[in-house]
């Protein structure tokens, strides 16, 4: 094999905005990864030589097609859907479905590489995709969005299988969507098959599926706390979102001691000066699950909370925070805020929810922080252990599954450490980084040239 040019960090960049104009979220994520990785691999030939980091960086294939529905008027709706298969070298592709009016070919693309990483990092055998549609779930009826789902199957189950891709829920995907779209895939296949996860637990869903993401982001968390000796008790802390991830990040939050003080949705965030406990968590599960409704209504049943329309929760005083809303909603000058207010520690449950500039921030002012592809990869993982009962058609307990995870995130921190600790200081994006890389690299260089 001939000796590749080495290049350098920004002419790598270069190529990567050129053959990805306009998608501006999948180059912010190459760019996190690659600054970690072009240090790694300085004096590391072999990944040269088999130009590793340029294959990663480009999806092993990038599915898009029409979806076509018909709402509750008879109106014909034309959506746009997707599915990216980024890398398949440590085991099928493995990623959610996103239904929201934001999704693109760049946001799925950034997802899908992010996905890679971070499923490599569980230590289990899970490659990288993610998918997704343009659809707002938002005010449509259940029949709108069975005949959405069972639309969107009806394309994307000749890309994927048990072995070949298993996609799971995420923004605006959850277990109602994933039981229509099951139930379509089987009609359709007529085969039951472990080919979703997140699945209801009367069809062989995982008991801790639902929580996994939000408690594993707690324990990363926790992780990071007790490694700089430290604890969660008698902590404040500020999370935004109020879905699945935000809403289980509270309630283990709330579990070992915190106090929780603010949720948010795209319309604002609420304050509770007194804590979100346990009841008001449950009242914002059935706000948002089952009424669907809005998290300003939070305060017309806690008089002692105040809505904040059209902002973010960054400026709250806190020691904890936890954004598990969406991409790029912490930005340089509210990492700056937090900062200037004495947060401690950072965990991401949702996927890039902190910019470029914000994580400097952190960086510079030494903050533990834990980057979504680490602190939220809980949900991953147990998705992981959902596909292996598929498989084995055995299922694990509520409580054996708990352990479990805590074990895996106790894993993927100690990962991160090991690859991201210097000077006493651990730079936890470096740790996911090389940690998440290497297991990758490794097995593609495995497979030569493919
Ligand atoms: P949900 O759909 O359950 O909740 C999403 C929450 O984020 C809602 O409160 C929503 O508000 C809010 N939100 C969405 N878009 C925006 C926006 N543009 N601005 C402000 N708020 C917004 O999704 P999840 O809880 O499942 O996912 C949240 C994050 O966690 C995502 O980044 C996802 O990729 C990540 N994640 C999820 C995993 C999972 O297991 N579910 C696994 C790993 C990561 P509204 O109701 O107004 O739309």
């Amino acid at each position: 094999m001939a000796v590749a040019d080495h290049v350098d960090f920004p002419t790598f960049m270069e190529g990567v905005k050129k053959r990805n104009p306009g998608q501006t979220e999948f180059v912010q994520a190459v760019q996190e990864v690659a600054q970690d990785i072009f240090e790694f691999i300085k004096d590391k030939e072999e990944y040269h030589e088999a130009q590793i980091l340029r294959r990663i960086a480009e999806p092993d294939r990038v599915v898009s097609f029409r979806v076509c529905w018909e709402d509750d008027n008879h109106n014909i709706r034309v959506q746009r859907g997707w599915r990216v298969q980024n890398n398949n070298a440590i085991g099928p592709y493995k990623g959610g479905i996103r239904f929201h009016p934001s999704v693109t070919e760049s946001v799925l693309k950034f997802l899908a590489f992010e996905q890679t990483f971070k499923n490599s990092l569980t230590g289990l055998p899970m490659g990288g995709g993610k998918g997704g549609a343009n659809f707002n779930p938002r005010g449509k009826s259940d029949s709108e969005v069975m005949r959405f789902c069972q639309s969107f199957m009806t394309e994307l189950y000749r890309h994927i299988g048990p072995d070949t891709d298993v996609p799971a829920g995420d923004i605006g995907v959850g277990g109602r969507e994933i039981g229509y779209m099951f139930g379509q895939y089987k009609r359709i296949t007529n085969r039951w098959e472990g080919v979703l996860t997140g699945k209801g637990q009367e069809y062989g869903g995982s008991q801790m599926r639902p929580e996994a993401t939000g408690y594993g982001a707690v324990y990363f968390m926790q992780n990071m706390l007790k490694h700089a000796g430290h604890d969660v008790e008698g902590k404040t802390a500020v999370i935004s979102g109020s879905g699945n991830v935000a809403t289980h990040a509270a309630e283990k939050i709330t579990q070992l001691g915190g106090k929780v003080l603010t949720l948010s949705d795209s319309g604002g965030f609420i304050h509770d000066p007194d804590g979100i406990d346990q009841a008001k968590i449950d009242f914002v599960k059935h706000l948002k699950t089952v009424k669907r409704g809005r998290i300003s209504e939070y305060c017309d049943e806690y008089k002692g909370a105040s809505f904040h329309e059209g902002k973010r929760p960054w400026d709250v005083e806190c020691d904890l925070a936890l954004p598990c809303a969406t991409q790029n909603e912490l930005n340089e000058d509210e990492a700056k805020a937090l900062v200037k207010n004495g947060v401690q520690a950072v965990s991401e449950g949702a996927n890039m929810p902190t910019t470029l500039d914000g994580v400097k921030v952190f960086h510079d002012a030494k903050i533990m922080y834990g980057p979504g592809k680490a602190a939220n990869a809980g949900g991953v993982a147990v998705s992981g252990l959902e596909m292996s009962q598929n498989s084995e058609r055995i299922s694990w307990n509520h409580e054996r599954l708990g352990e479990m995870l805590t074990e895996l995130m106790e894993g993927i921190h100690g990962k991160c450490v090991e690859y991201g600790e210097k000077d006493g200081h651990v730079d936890y994006v470096k740790g996911a980084n090389i940690a998440g890389f290497k297991k990758v690299a490794d097995a593609m260089l495995a497979f030569g040239v493919v």
